[in-house]
C-alpha cells in the first residue's frame, strides 16, 4: 500500500485571476507519496470549487475513507513520475522536448504598448488573455496585442453567451482575428452552438472536457483540447486528439509551483512523443501569485523553463523540510 502525507498551503494572487475568481487567497495541498518499493514522489492537489471541483477538505476527507478522487488519481500518477525520476537521479528537463509557454495576462489593464514590447523582448510569442469581464477594454487589448505582432489565446471561462461571443468576434477586424490562435470555452458547452462558434474562429475546450460525450461523437465541435495533467487522464486525452484530429496544449491548473513543474514535465513529454499534435504550452502561471520560497526557485528564461534545482520536478530541499501530516 502507498503511504500518503500532505501539507496544506495558501497562494496569494496578485490580481483577480479570471472571470470566476475573486482575488482571494487560494488553498491547496502538496502530497508526499511513498511506495512500498521505497520510491518517494511529490505532487500538488489544487481544487477549483468555482469550476466544479470538490473542495480540498472533501477530497482529503474522502482519502481518509479510502476514496480517491479523479484529481487525486492524477496527483498520485504525477507523484509516481516524480519518484521514478528522483530514483534515476534525473530531472524532467532531461526527459522531454523543450517547450515554449504562452504569457498569461489576467488583467487587461496591464496591456499597454511598452509592456508588450517588454514581453516580446523576453522571448514570448503568444499572449493568453482571460476575458469576459469588460469586453470593451478587452477588445482594445486585442487591438494592441495584434499591433505588437503577438499571437493571442482568449479564454472566456465558459461565461457569456453565443450572442455576446458572436458580437465580440465579428467586431474585431480581420487582421485582429488573424492573430487569435484560438478561443477557449467561449460560452457554456453545447455541441451545436460550439460547432457554429468553430466556424468563426478556432475553439479550444478546457473546463467542459468531461461533459463531452466522446463515445458518441462523430465530429468534434472544437479544434483544440486543453490538457490539464492536474485533473485529466493525459494518455486518454492524447488518444482522443488523434482520433478526432485535434491539436492540444498542456497547461497548469493555476496551482502551486509543484503543480506548475509537473505540468511542464508533461508538456515536454507530450511534445517529445506527439510533436505534430502539441501546440505551445501554458504552464508558467506561478507569476499570478506573490512569490514564495517555491516560485523563487523556479528558473525560467522567457517562455522556457531553464533549470531545476534538485531531482525530479525539483524543490528537494524545500519539500524535504515541510512538516508533513500523515493521512493513513
Ligand atoms: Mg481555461
Amino acid at each position: 500500500m502507498i503511504k500518503l502525507s500532505f501539507h496544506p498551503y495558501v497562494l496569494k494572487p496578485l490580481t483577480s485571476l479570471n472571470s470566476v475568481s475573486t482575488g482571494a487567497s487560494r488553498s491547496g495541498a502538496l502530497f508526499k507519496v511513498e511506495w512500498p518499493d521505497g520510491n518517494i514522489g511529490y505532487a500538488d492537489l489544487h481544487p477549483w470549487t468555482e469550476l466544479g471541483d470538490d473542495s480540498l477538505e472533501k477530497q482529503i476527507e474522502g482519502l481518509r475513507k479510502g476514496k480517491i478522487s479523479r484529481m487525486m488519481e492524477q496527483t498520485i500518477w504525477l507523484a509516481r513520475k516524480d519518484a521514478l525520476l528522483r530514483k534515476a537521479g534525473k530531472t524532467f528537463l532531461t526527459a522531454g522536448e523543450k517547450v515554449r509557454n504562452n504569457f498569461l495576462v489576467s488583467n487587461v489593464d496591464e496591456i499597454i504598448p511598452g509592456y508588450l514590447d517588454d514581453v516580446k523582448r523576453q522571448g514570448f510569442s503568444t499572449i493568453k488573455l482571460k476575458v469576459g469581464r469588460n469586453l470593451k477594454d478587452e477588445a482594445t487589448a486585442i487591438t494592441r496585442i495584434a499591433a505588437a505582432d503577438l499571437k493571442i489565446r482568449l479564454d472566456f471561462n465558459g461565461l457569456g453567451s453565443w450572442q455576446t461571443f458572436e458580437k465580440f468576434m465579428t467586431n474585431l477586424s480581420p487582421n485582429e482575428r488573424a492573430w487569435i490562435e484560438y478561443v477557449e470555452d467561449p460560452f457554456p458547452y453545447d455541441k451545436a452552438a460550439w460547432a457554429e462558434a468553430k466556424k468563426l474562429i478556432k475553439i479550444a475546450i478546457d473546463a467542459p472536457y468531461a461533459k463531452v460525450d466522446w463515445d458518441n461523437l462523430q465530429k468534434a465541435p472544437f479544434d483544440i483540447v486543453v490538457i490539464k495533467p492536474a485533473k485529466m487522464d493525459v494518455d486518454q486525452a492524447i488518444e482522443r486528439c488523434m482520433k478526432f484530429n485535434l491539436k492540444a496544449t498542456v497547461t497548469s491548473y493555476m496551482d502551486h509551483p509543484v503543480g506548475v513543474m509537473h505540468a511542464l514535465a508533461i508538456a515536454m513529454e507530450c511534445k517529445q512523443n506527439h510533436p505534430s499534435i502539441m501546440l505551445d504550452a501554458g504552464c508558467l502561471t506561478h507569476r499570478c501569485y506573490q512569490m514564495d520560497s517555491f516560485s523563487a526557485e523556479m528558473n525560467t528564461q522567457g517562455p522556457f523553463i531553464a533549470g531545476v534545482k534538485g531531482k525530479g520536478i525539483g524543490f528537494d530541499r524545500l519539500l524535504g523540510a515541510l512538516p508533513w501530516q500523515s493521512l493513513n
